[in-house]
């Protein structure tokens, strides 16, 4: 039996009409019973095996480089936003077109091009944000280093539409939102501003209880870290302090033998 992989099993290409330049043409579409997600991380990027769909989310038209998600590819696009791609999609993106197997470079590309052109509809700040989420997930699973970018270019778009949008906000309510900033903010670095977020949504009497629990326990897994932290280092320098007396001792015993020479 052969263990090749079979990008067939998983992925099919499936016809779409462009509502922009009308054009019909096929796309590669994941297969989403052939797979099923094992776990979730904490930024709630699901984790599927065997094969993971997230790349198959966009579909771009290859004649005029209209992007969208697969579920919303096909919806009517009003003629003013029409004119607009035309003139300023086209030009940049035209003539895209993905084979069956999606590689890591042409999924991001794929969701860049999806994010031109919500700028350009002028679309909701808070889909961009998690479609740059995604960008990060898809280097998470090829162990890219631009995920870090790619989470704060999220983490910067989540703030924002926070702040003007109403919710939902790519489908979650302002608490989920909160909670994903506040992962964010500790996934790039920024533990003060992640308690911050976290404590918020403990302290809030509107968050559901199962988001409270996941704010406890990622603001614990902070405090943790840094008690290890701190721990290490109060060890480090102990062992310093250690070795430079030591080198003093030995510092003595060299002068008394030096003395002993004389
Ligand atoms: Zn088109």
């Amino acid at each position: 039996m052969s263990t090749e992989f079979d990008i067939t099993k998983f992925v099919f290409e499936k016809k779409f009409e462009c509502p922009v330049c009308s054009i019909a043409f096929s796309a590669p579409i994941a297969k989403y019973g052939k797979s099923r997600v094992v776990s979730q991380d904490a930024d709630l990027k699901q984790n599927y095996s065997p094969f993971d769909p997230i790349a198959y989310d966009v579909v771009v038209c290859p004649s005029c480089g209209y992007a969208e998600s697969v579920d919303s590819f096909e919806k009517p696009v009003m003629d003013r936003i029409k004119a607009n791609i035309i003139e300023v999609i086209r030009p940049k993106f035209c003539g895209h077109v993905y084979p069956m197997e999606i590689t890591t470079e042409m999924a991001l590309e794929r969701f860049h091009i999806m994010i031109a052109n919500s700028e350009v509809k002028n679309g909701k700040i808070g889909t961009r944000a998690y479609t740059y989420l995604k960008m990060a997930w898809v280097c998470r699973n090829a162990e890219d280093i631009r995920e870090s970018i790619y989470l704060k270019m999220a983490l910067d778009h989540f703030k924002e539409a926070l702040q003007k949008e109403a919710p939902p906000i790519a489908g979650m309510d302002s608490n989920a939102v909160s909670y994903i900033i506040g992962e964010l903010e500790r996934r790039t670095g920024d533990d003060e501003a992640a308690i911050r977020w976290f404590s918020a949504i403990v302290a809030s009497a509107g968050a559901e209880g199962r988001l409270k629990d996941r704010a406890r326990n990622q603001k614990d897994l902070i405090l943790q870290e840094r008690k290890e932290k701190e721990a290490e280092a109060a060890k480090a320098a102990t062992a310093k302090k250690k070795q430079a007396e030591g080198a003093a001792d030995e510092q003595d015993e060299k002068k008394k033998k030096k003395f002993e020479w004389f």
